[in-house]
């Protein structure tokens, strides 16, 4: 089969709303910019990453445990960690249309954030053009916080607030009553990361699992940036998924080099197991200078997306700073005590962090296939590993309006389903049906046919060769457990 046109971010996002994998967000009012809900097959895969993850890195481990912590935390959390400080970029506006761009991701803007986040040091050149409208005339660039800020309890962030228990005692219950409560605003903070709590609960982690040095602690949730330019369909959004994971060692014993490898090769075994293209990866290393203060080493994972090389995971030495500015804030002590050494220590720690949303588009992009079928007819596949597709059999009568085929096809799938993730589908003839099944990644599509009825077997086709075979309907399962696991 002869490959076709190049995958564009057209062609996914389109993808992506036609078969229900991602639409924007609220559509009906207009949407909210770059907001965008996973439907169906969206969740679905999104749903199978992460348990592929969790799999992967935390159950077939000993040395991971899980967290599902609060998204609101205590605002201290933010004040210890530096993000209120500090988690700022650099926002630079387009004197020309008011346009408002990352200064840092501008060519010929050279744009650095003073030590403790005081200030930035900058130079425009001539060649500094607005994305926008292309001409060079610039703002000073100014540092915008990128923490989202929200109030909790009885507060009250403007406008009229409505209590129906309000007046219960006054004899007023039934009239209809505006009350502007003048409530002093208590501030907190939807994360901008996962892993603050990780650090802020190790003391309750390392009391009640009895883990030893060096073990790691995983979690997955939402994160939340108020991102200057959000944008790229789910490559850069206000409010995302992540997967991340903070690995604890005591740097008297263990060889952190060594760990650093060791986690980093696990993250690309893990893409390859996803299905992202090993070839559009690459590990660039971040140089002394542009990496945090207290990181030894950083490496950016980058995919090579339609609009350019970015930023998919990361991977960064964070020495113990986390723990050591949550144990000085907090008054708290953080630190582990070795038995093997008889010490104290504040760990150090690994930090491979993924994107969620970022993952899903690069597998998108790493499975999409357009093949040309002869005359002019060309097929969109998602060749999507058997693991992580949405739907991984359709079962399929040949015929919609013949009983004695759609039960025997409910009966398979009824089987199947509880071991699978299985779709019934009797809609328009089975040439659209397989188009359809190819384009949410189905690696195999079952037909019960008027033979099945007479021989007891099925006609089994696979998503990439396209070929045909006939399985008898008792060797289904063994069928399938072999060539899903693949
Ligand atoms: P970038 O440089 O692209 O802004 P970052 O270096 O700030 O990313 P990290 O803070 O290292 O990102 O976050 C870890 C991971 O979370 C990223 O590698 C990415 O996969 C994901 N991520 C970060 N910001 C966003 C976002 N706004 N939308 C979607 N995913 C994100």
């Amino acid at each position: 089969m002869e490959q076709k046109n190049q995958v564009t971010m057209e062609k996914i996002e389109s993808l992506c709303k036609r078969r229900g994998f991602v639409f924007p967000g609220s559509e009906i009012y207009g949407g909210l910019s770059n907001s965008w809900d996973y439907g169906s097959y969206g969740v679905q895969l999104k749903k199978n990453i992460k348990d592929h993850w969790w799999k992967f890195f935390v159950e077939r481990r000993d040395d991971m445990v899980g967290l599902d912590a609060a998204i609101i935390m205590n605002p201290k959390t933010w004040e210890s960690s530096g993000h209120l400080a500090n988690f700022s970029d650099p926002l630079i506006e387009c004197k020309e249309c008011n346009h408002r761009s990352r200064a840092d991701q501008i060519p010929g803007i050279d744009v650095k954030m003073k030590e403790g986040g005081l200030g930035l040091s900058y130079s425009i050149s001539l060649e500094a053009k607005c994305p926008n409208c292309g001409k060079s005339n610039f703002s000073e660039p100014s540092i915008f916080n990128l923490m989202m800020e929200t109030g909790i309890g009885p507060v009250h962030l403007g406008g009229l607030y409505f209590n129906a228990g309000m007046f219960e005692n006054s004899g007023e219950k039934d009239k209809k009553r505006e009350v502007i409560l003048k409530i002093n605003k208590a501030a907190v903070y939807l994360r901008p990361e996962t892993a603050q709590a990780i650090f802020v609960d190790f003391p309750n982690i390392i009391s009640s699992t009895r883990k030893k040095l060096p073990f790691g602690v995983a979690q997955i949730g939402k994160s939340f940036r108020n991102e200057i330019t959000p944008g790229n369909f789910i490559f850069r959004t206000r409010e995302f998924e992540q997967m991340e994971i903070e690995y604890f060692f005591n740097p008297k014993k263990d060889d952190w080099n060594k760990l650093f490898d060791e986690l980093k090769l696990s993250m690309e075994e893990w893409m390859v197991s996803v299905g992202i293209s090993k070839e559009k990866v690459h590990a660039v290393e971040i140089p002394d200078g542009e990496r945090a203060h207290y990181s030894k080493r950083t490496i950016d994972f980058e995919f090579e997306y339609p609009f350019g090389q970015k930023e998919l995971f990361g991977l960064a030495y964070r020495g113990n700073y986390d723990l050591s500015q949550h144990q000085e804030f907090s008054g708290k002590d953080m630190s582990y005590f070795d038995s093997e050494t008889n010490e104290k220590v504040i760990p150090h720690v690994i930090e491979p962090s993924l994107g969620v949303d970022r993952g899903l588009l690069a597998i998108l992009l790493s499975s999409y296939q357009e093949e040309e079928l002869g005359e002019g007819d060309v097929r969109i596949v998602l060749k999507l590993k058997p693991t992580i597709a949405p739907v991984q059999v359709a079962v399929f009568p040949l015929l919609k309006n013949k009983p004695e085929l759609v039960a025997k096809a409910r009966e398979i799938y009824d089987a199947l389903k509880m071991e699978w993730r299985a779709e019934f589908d009797d809609n328009g003839n089975v040439g659209k049906r397989y188009r359809r099944q190819d384009e949410i990644g189905t690696p195999y599509c079952i037909t019960v046919d008027f033979d099945s009825l007479e021989d007891g077997a099925v006609t089994v086709r696979d998503r990439d060769t396209m070929a045909q075979e006939r399985v008898k309907i008792a060797d289904l399962k063994a069928y399938l457990l072999d060539n899903l696991n693949k």
